[in-house]
């Protein structure tokens, strides 16, 4: 599933492709990625004519911006793609639900093999009442300017694995069981220590280890992994799991002391980590 730095990379993308284009024409095929409207109709009606005016990014939620009050919000699910394409005439992918046409020429594809992705039109000064998700969302670790003290008072205020909390979308939003076994990693924790018992200097290392390893990660344009391949706008993979430490790692040698990189099940799925470096 595609985390923060995935979206962010799509983000900025879409910031230089779509921004100050017109929308001649929408089409929908697939009516489960536009399933919190009515009918395609009324999600086509919403967008057709409008110009887009900004894209931001919430959380794992893309805001597309247009004139007017209204934004279109994209989730991009387990398995969802954007994908630019300079005319019609390239060919559609399999699982093409969305196609939105400009003016200027040009559109824009969205491709979901598993559905569980989505795009919707909302009055942009009411997301948080129309948006439930959105509501709720933590801290954003690439948006956020904080103290580190603000931090570790926030990790101590709550009482719950570190694994956990980091995948919390209520505590920080967009992080995932990817960049969070990464970002374990890379302070030295291991996932199932528990928030309110870390000193000062490892709340210092876990501050550190999360915007140091988003940012690497948007850097090299997020991760492809084999089974959901994340692709940007243009199609092409991102370059960051090469540079993953755990995750996926299990058996491998510990890139810090050659021990075996260990696995265990935690909430239905695996997490990743080095027993000797990760206390
Ligand atoms: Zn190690």
């Amino acid at each position: 599933m595609p985390e923060l730095p995935e979206v962010e990379v799509l983000r900025r993308d879409l910031d230089k492709e779509i921004v100050g284009k017109k929308i001649k024409s929408v089409e929908v095929t697939g009516t489960r990625s536009v399933r919190r409207h009515k009918n395609k109709k009324e999600f086509i009606d919403l967008l057709d004519g409008h110009k887009i005016t900004a894209v931001q990014r919430r959380g794992k939620y893309l805001i597309v911006k247009l004139d007017g009050a209204e934004a279109l919000v994209i989730h991009l699910g387990m398995s969802g793609q954007l994908l630019r394409a300079k005319s019609a005439r390239e060919k559609a992918p399999k699982h093409t639900h969305v196609v939105i046409t400009f003016t200027q020429g040009g559109l824009l594809r969205f491709v979901d093999p598993r559905t569980f992705g989505e795009m919707f039109v909302t009055k942009y000064d009411e997301l948080d009442e129309q948006v439930e998700e959105l509501a709720h969302l933590g801290i954003d670790p690439l948006e956020t300017a904080m103290a580190w003290e603000l931090f570790g008072h926030l990790l101590a205020e709550r009482h719950a694995r570190l694994k956990n909390l980091l995948m919390d979308q209520k505590f920080m939003a967009g992080i995932g069981n990817v960049y969070s076994d990464e970002i374990l990693f890379t302070a030295g924790l291991r996932w199932d220590r528990m928030s309110d018992s870390l000193s000062q200097q490892e709340i210092r290392r876990l501050y550190r280890a999360i915007s140091e390893t988003l940012q690497d990660a948007v850097k090299y344009r997020g991760s492809s992994l084999a089974d959901e391949q994340y692709v940007d706008l243009f199609g092409n993979t991102g370059e960051y799991q090469q540079y993953h430490q755990v995750y996926d790692h299990e058996g491998k040698p510990c890139q810090r002391c050659r021990r075996p990189i260990a696995r265990a099940r935690f909430s239905n799925r695996s997490t990743f980590y080095c027993e000797a470096c990760q206390v």
